[in-house]
């Protein structure tokens, strides 16, 4: 990781980068639904707002703890002590995914390599691919299901500054052993990311399994309703707390308060969304194992994107085009059902089907969902 001392003035006074002041406390030893409920409210005290207002204030008066709108927001500060206590570390909010992404690139030093994923979000991909091109860093691209080969591509090139996880992988839905990877890893002196954005801190937390960094696309499912960009990294190491907060702080890759409150909004009720989605997924991936246009299904058991396979792109167009429940739109994690053909996207890896249909399965009645997949895929099952 890069040195954190500032680059140029003006920058944070010294005392942005201790911790934030004290959160109202959610009681010891709640579980993450009721965490996820009342984590990051105000203080408890008479008229105090029952959850945070929306901060719109680019200073504050002199003299305490944030000082300037960059440095801080109290609206911001919520979101990240539900996050972080959820992940079980310190977030801090950027203005997407991709912004908190390539803020971690920004850590890497000069000439460091990154291992990652091949089949990661096409984003991270590009992102990495980009910082190679200028000379900032090396990439190296594993199959994060063969444990084996990744802690061999750590072994070999001992420039490594970061193994980067994700998992299930976006679109391919593989698995990584993150337990045995951040073991292996640490043992060679290199940090851990683990993108977490499909799997939400209700169903993996990387960091109990040794990842040092987690990274969210808080677009997705802890936003939940399809309305906000927003991004976050959590961290339990305070070195690398400051490091992240002081590259925010630098950079200016900031979250909106207005997006950062519907963020923890849509936070309140991840667990009844998630646990109704993902029956809905699990439910949908039973039925398209049996569906004669289907070839295979991707699907790892648990979270709520499926991915059939279809026979070629013609007809996994054709299936797109022909719902009318499924919205055919990128992105996931919405409470709508979503789906697309990931390789219409020329920056997705070739070595995903060209037939792969990514579907985000929503909270809509499963009959209903049900009804209008089977209709489009009866029309290309010729
Ligand atoms: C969408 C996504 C990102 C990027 O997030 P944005 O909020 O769109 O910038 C990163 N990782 C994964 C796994 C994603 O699905």
């Amino acid at each position: 990781m890069a040195d954190d001392s500032p680059a140029s003035e003006p920058t944070a006074p010294a005392s942005t980068s201790a911790p934030a002041a004290a959160p109202a406390a959610p009681g010891a030893g709640w579980r993450p639904s009721t965490v996820a409920v009342t984590a990051g409210r105000p203080p408890h005290a008479p008229d105090q707002p029952l959850n945070p207002p929306i901060t719109m204030a680019s200073t504050y008066r002199a003299g305490g703890d944030v000082e300037y709108g960059r440095y801080g927001n109290p609206t911001w500060t919520a979101f990240e002590e539900a996050l972080g206590a959820l992940e079980g570390g310190r977030a801090l909010t950027f203005g997407s995914g991709m912004a908190a992404a390539t803020t971690l690139l920004d850590l890497v030093g000069q000439g460091g390599t990154v291992i990652a994923p091949r089949h990661a979000y096409q984003g991270s991909l590009v992102a990495l691919g980009d910082a190679e091109l200028r000379g900032r860093l090396r990439s190296t691209l594993v199959d994060v299901t063969d444990t084996a080969a990744v802690i061999a591509a750590m072994e070999k090139d001992e420039d490594t500054a970061i193994l980067w996880l994700e998992s299930p992988t976006n679109p391919a839905l593989e698995i990584a052993d993150i337990e045995t990877l951040a073991s292996a890893a640490h043992e060679l002196g290199i940090r851990v990311v683990v993108d977490n954005t499909f799997a939400t801190p209700l169903l993996q937390r990387p960091l109990d399994l040794g990842a040092d960094i987690v990274l969210h696309s808080a677009t997705k499912y802890l936003s939940g309703h399809s309305d906000v960009q927003l991004g976050a990294l959590v961290t339990a190491d305070e070195e690398v707390y400051a490091a992240l907060k002081s590259r925010r702080d630098l950079a200016g890759n900031l979250a909106g308060p207005f997006e950062t409150w519907l963020a923890l909004r849509g936070l309140r009720t991840l667990h009844l969304r998630l646990e109704r989605a993902q029956a809905n997924a699990a439910e949908l991936a039973r039925r398209l194992a049996d569906h004669p246009a289907v070839t295979e299904v991707r699907y790892p058991g648990f979270g709520a994107v499926v991915a059939p396979v279809l026979v070629d792109a013609d007809r996994a167009d054709l299936m797109v085009r022909s719902t009318r429940l499924w919205v055919h739109a990128t992105s996931l994690g919405g409470v709508e059902s979503m789906l697309e053909r990931r390789r219409r996207w020329k920056t997705e890896s070739p070595t995903i089907p060209e037939g792969l249909v990514r579907m985000s399965v929503g909270i809509e009645d499963v009959e209903d969902l049900w009804d209008d997949l089977s209709q489009a895929l009866d029309r290309v099952a010729f």
